[in-house]
């Protein structure tokens, strides 16, 4: 089954790299992802291969070298591999949004024409990085406080200085954590009376002195992600490292929410590998399983239909809001967007539930990809700004109010 559900109304680059995704999936990272699952290691072999295919440079724009892969295109991809393997679909995510937020994303906002050439100039250096240099970027912005969830200024402070920043800070779950060559950080400017609007996004190198990668590892699922703290004590970067302009990052995320959508394609791709997974295990077919076919109850089928059903209902949001993305949508759209990457993170995880039920106790053991994706599927609706609650509680609030409408004080 395509990912994408009908193949014939994709564009030729979409089926070339999803038949490419495909390709590495299948025959490299579904082999490699039960050993990085059990070890906590980071798939530096499936990087790798994601470089030589050049597909590190997919949203990189064509100018600069890369594949131009836009919105639409990239999610596909993205969720194409997260059928083979999640952790490397989610860390992967965290390279390309580097290279998207500073590409079509920061194209469809507002820049003085001084920013725009400056942030022309810096990110001629990043996608050359990684173009010519296979390098990989990372994205840690959580800080275990309300900042990830865009209700407070990042704590992680680049304080001005002749040529650059100095940052100090410290991120939780900082996927590539070790991996990455570079760590794209989010802070705030450290000037009096700051605000979320001073963000600053910034390319800190991995080996620049002050960073250091600290604590264990050792999760319930995505455990190829590597997600360790990073911890920055008076590092020094030039004003190059900036992935976006001062301020940028706070409009960006205000005008342009797909953004933040782009944590969703990997769990629509586990959700697609559940699906398989217990189709070819009631069809025996599953590799070193006993030839014992269950696909004749009928409760087995019904079960199977009802996984159909989700996951169709699943992909149409997927892909509807795939192809909405774009700068400002209206509120129908971005209510749209919430409902879609709610029903995601959230499906992914029920499909695989009853996909254990269905399949029955032999289909949980670990010799077998089915416990992995379910335990992987459970971290989705995790995922900060935008976790399963905060979609929720977005949608309900933007369901009732219109903006700017208050309640009266209730006596
Ligand atoms: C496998 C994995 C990989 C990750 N990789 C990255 C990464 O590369 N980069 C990165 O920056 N982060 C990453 N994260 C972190 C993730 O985005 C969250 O920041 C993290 O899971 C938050 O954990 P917490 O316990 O600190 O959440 P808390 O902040 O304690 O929140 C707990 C829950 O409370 C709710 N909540 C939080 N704030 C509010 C609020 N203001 N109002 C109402 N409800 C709220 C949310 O539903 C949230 O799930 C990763 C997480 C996982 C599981």
């Amino acid at each position: 089954m395509h990912i994408a559900g009908n193949p014939n109304i994709l564009t030729p680059q979409q089926r070339e790299l999803i038949e490419l995704a495909a390709m590495l999936g299948r025959d490299r990272f579904a082999p490699r992802a039960a050993r990085h699952d059990r070890d906590a290691s980071f798939p530096f072999d499936n990087y790798a291969d994601l470089r030589a295919a050049g597909l590190l440079g997919i949203c990189v724009p064509r100018e600069y070298g890369g594949l131009g892969a836009d919105f639409t295109t990239y999610v596909m991809v993205a969720a194409e591999i997260g059928r083979h393997c999640g952790a490397t679909a989610l860390s992967y995510n965290m390279h390309v949004s580097s290279t998207m937020w500073a590409g079509f994303i920061a194209d469809a906002l507002d820049m003085t024409t001084g920013q725009r050439a400056d942030h022309e100039r810096h990110r001629a250096l990043h996608y050359r990085r990684i173009v010519d240099e296979g390098r990989v970027y990372s994205q840690p912005f959580s800080e275990g406080g309300a900042a990830a969830a865009g209700k407070a200024p990042f704590g992680t402070l680049a304080r001005p200085v002749d040529g650059g920043y100095v940052v100090n800070g410290k991120k939780i779950f900082a996927s590539l954590a070790g991996a990455a060559d570079y760590y794209g950080v989010l802070c705030t400017l450290d000037r009096p009376g700051a605000t979320q609007r001073d963000s600053l996004y910034l390319a800190v190198p991995a080996d620049a002195p002050g960073v250091r990668v600290v604590g264990d590892w050792d999760p319930l699922g995505m455990r190829g992600t590597v997600s360790r703290t990073l911890l920055l004590e008076d590092v020094a970067v030039p004003h190059s490292a900036r992935l976006m302009p001062e301020g940028l990052y706070f409009q960006a995320a205000a005008r342009y929410p797909h953004m933040f959508a782009t944590l969703s394609p990997t769990y629509m791709g586990i959700a697609q590998a559940v699906y398989d997974f217990t189709v070819a295990y009631l069809r025996a077919e599953v590799p070193g399983m006993p030839p014992v076919k269950r696909r004749m109850y009928p409760t087995k089928q019904i079960a199977v239909a009802e996984m159909r059903v989700r996951l169709e209902q699943t992909r149409s949001l997927f892909l509807q809001n795939a192809r909405d993305a774009a700068v400002d949508p209206d509120k129908d759209t971005r209510m749209r967007l919430y409902a879609a990457h709610y029903t995601i993170m959230e499906n992914a995880n029920a499909l695989a539930a009853l996909a254990i039920r269905t399949c029955g106790g032999q289909s949980m053991l670990k010799s077998l990809p089915l416990e992995r994706l379910y335990r992987d599927s459970r971290c989705g609706s995790l995922m900060l700004p935008w976790t399963a609650e905060l979609c929720l509680d977005r949608l309900g609030r933007e369901c009732l109010y219109e903006a700017g409408e208050r309640d009266e004080a209730i006596e």
